[in-house]
């Protein structure tokens, strides 16, 4: 390829841009925010909430930019190994894992380590604009109109046109894509929607000398409490960059946490023990940042008979799924690697990408399924169901109340919430049988 055109230079379009870099000539990575202060443009607020970095997303970001965890760690990233990485459900700890590994670090702080990586490559190129539609040529998508982003000087003739070879479509849950290939008489790819109505606030806190163990800990309401947050908080904390606590609440509708400190405290005070000891004794930094997440969506590319070449979706604009599973950047980095998987395979990248959406596809549905089962238990989702589902809930409501008793289950458990294992490797007879002997005993 002489040019592959990057809509969006997020975290999804940063890594499609890596990928890119070792088949085209030159990358031109298209973003209308400067993120080069704080790293937390207008484009994607929700950077500023607590991110967890999945064990799957870390491996995949290790390897497309080797030594970066050494960097992380440099710039004052934690990594909590063993039981410095805590998951609780309904406030009782699960059991301990053997290979439990995570990084510590905020988001924006994760996503200059990547930019300053892609950034440095000689085939990459920003454009500092904004993408306002396809050019195509017969079947093929040949190039992008574009707008001079706002903070330049903009004028009569700020919209102009770029040939490329392939573009990727990385524009978040705002991506126009499907009216774009409307407009140009070609159909728009159906979309699954679940309506989630959740609510996440983040604060940073100073961090002293305080849980000098913990590095992540994590909690969720579960079966005993029938994932209402009676029992405890939902929440999670990282030790992170800049010798801080990053603090994140969540929850449902009507139970969404707001942006007032007093109220922040008091819930962080109903959570699990290491999130009551911040709030008990730690300083908290700034304001409480509040970000409302109403509905999971996927764009279902495979379901498509015609599609033009040259063009691809990846991230949230392929599918966007509850961040409270927090699998959205792991999900960027496996469809990353799926495009490098079939570019290499000698795909031309003016063909219907049909091989890499089917990839691709396979791991949003692995997230999709993971997410929207979780969701349905919550009162207020309505739908849609999934075929099997009374069966999942069953299965998954014992298997979730063995992980807390026993390391085994746990570690098949965490596979699936790693991402590292499909979630139907956790109905797989030995991991039932498991469960079973587990509640037997008591
Ligand atoms: C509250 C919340 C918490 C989350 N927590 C986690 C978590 O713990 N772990 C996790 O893995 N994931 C989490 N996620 C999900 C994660 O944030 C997303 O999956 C991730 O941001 C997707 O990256 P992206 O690059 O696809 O899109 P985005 O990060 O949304 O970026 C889209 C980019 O496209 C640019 N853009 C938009 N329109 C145009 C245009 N017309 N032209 C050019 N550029 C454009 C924007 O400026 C932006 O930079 C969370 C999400 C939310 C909302």
């Amino acid at each position: 390829m002489k040019r592959a055109v990057v809509l969006g230079g997020s975290f999804a379009g940063l890594l499609a841009a890596r990928v890119l870099s070792d088949f085209a000539e030159q990358v031109l990575i298209v973003e209308p925010d400067l993120l080069d202060a704080d790293g937390t443009g207008p484009g994607a607020p929700h950077r500023r909430q607590l991110h967890a970095l999945l064990a799957m997303g870390h491996t995949q970001i290790e390897r497309l930019f080797p030594g970066i965890t050494r960097e992380m760690l440099r710039g004052g990233a934690r990594l909590g190994e063993g039981d410095a990485v805590r998951f609780y459900v309904d406030g009782a700890k699960k059991a301990s894992v053997a290979d439990s590994r995570m990084l510590g670090a905020t988001r924006p702080f994760v996503e200059a380590h990547v930019r300053r990586r892609v950034t440095a490559l000689p085939e990459v190129a920003w454009e500092h604009a904004t993408a306002k539609g396809l050019l195509l040529r017969g079947d093929r998508v040949v190039g992008v109109r574009l707008e001079t982003a706002r903070t330049a000087t903009g004028g009569p003739d700020s919209v102009y046109e770029l040939s490329a070879d392939l573009v990727v479509d990385a524009m978040g849950r705002s991506s126009r894509l499907g009216g774009w290939l409307t407009e140009l008489g070609w159909d728009a790819p159906p979309v699954d929607r679940m309506r989630v109505d959740l609510g996440y606030a983040t604060a940073r806190f100073a961090r002293g000398s305080e849980l000098p163990d913990t590095v992540i800990a994590h909690a969720t309401p579960g079966p005993a409490s029938a994932y209402l947050p009676t029992l405890c908080e939902p929440g999670a904390l990282a030790a992170v960059e800049g010798d801080a606590w990053s603090v994140v609440l969540a929850g449902y509708a009507e139970h969404r946490p707001g942006r007032d400190r007093a109220q922040f405290l008091a819930r962080m005070k109903r959570c699990v023990a290491p999130v009551r000891e911040v709030a008990e004794r730690c300083e908290m930094l700034g304001d409480v940042e509040s970000f409302h997440f109403r509905e999971s969506r996927r764009h279902r590319f495979t379901d498509l008979t015609r599609f033009p070449g040259g063009l691809v979706a990846i991230g949230d604009a392929m599918a966007t799924v509850n961040p409270v599973y927090g699998q959205g950047l792991t999900l960027a980095a496996l469809q990353a690697s799926s495009l490098a998987v079939h570019l290499r395979s000698g795909a031309s990248p003016h063909a219907p990408a049909r091989g890499y959406f089917r990839r691709a596809g396979v791991v949003v549905d692995a997230a999709w399924q993971l997410s929207t089962t979780a969701d349905l238990a919550q009162p207020h989702v309505t739908g849609p169901y999934p075929r099997g589902y009374r069966f999942l809930r069953w299965a998954g409501d014992r298997i979730t109340t063995a992980s807390v008793r026993d390391a085994e289950v746990n570690q098949a458990y965490m596979d699936v919430v790693h991402m590292r294992r499909h979630p139907k490797a956790l109905t797989a007879p030995r991991v039932l049988a498991r469960t079973a002997r587990v509640l037997w005993r008591g």
